[in-house]
């Protein structure tokens, strides 16, 4: 399926000269969601994922629904102070600011494979964090998948270690 057509983009935001993708049309239209989680379902079936992880907040739109397709657990990775049990955590640049990654201690076991979805792909700062704190956990990320990718800001180029999916690229 060509997503372009339920991807929205919002000029200057969140900050001028940002140019936003807005993946909401595509949550909002139940065939092209579907279609697109089916993609990453399909990418993801013969990897013998063990669990799938996922940045808050659209990390977890995505991840959800594929964990539960291949029917293994989800863990999310968020913001600072927001997970209520014991966490490791990793500092990260944002395409705008700069932020720190949680993930509770016992949400992956050593050796577990690990799908990591996010909504998009800008500079890759926050799926290298997010590969940190599983890699620190012991998990092996055996595939990342977007439903959008900005190929102008080159985040591929941390990702060139691992099997990554992308739906529709900028
Ligand atoms: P990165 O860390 O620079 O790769 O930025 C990716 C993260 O920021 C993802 O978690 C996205 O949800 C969010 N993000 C950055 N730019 C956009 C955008 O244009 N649309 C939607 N999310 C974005």
């Amino acid at each position: 399926m060509d997503y372009n057509q339920y991807i929205e983009i919002v000029k200057d935001y969140p900050k001028e000269g940002i140019s936003f993708k807005d993946i909401t049309p595509l949550m909002n239209d139940g065939k092209a969601f579907k279609s697109a989680v089916d993609e990453i379902v399909e990418f993801a079936k013969e990897k013998k994922i063990d669990i799938v992880v996922g940045p808050e907040a659209r990390g977890f739109i995505v991840g959800c629904p594929v964990s539960y397709a291949l029917e293994v657990g989800f863990a999310p990775v968020r913001k600072e102070g927001k997970l209520p049990r014991e966490v490791i955590k990793v500092d990260y640049g944002l395409e705008y600011g700069q932020n720190v990654l949680t993930i509770h201690k016992d949400a992956i076991k050593p050796g577990q494979r690990v799908l990591i979805t996010d909504d998009l792909l800008a500079t890759g700062g926050t799926i290298e964090a997010t590969i940190k704190l599983v890699e620190q956990l012991g998990g092996i990320v055996v595939g990342c998948a977007f439903l959008v990718e900005l190929g102008y800001l080159d985040g591929m180029e941390k990702l060139k270690d691992y099997d990554v999916l992308t739906l529709l690229s900028y």
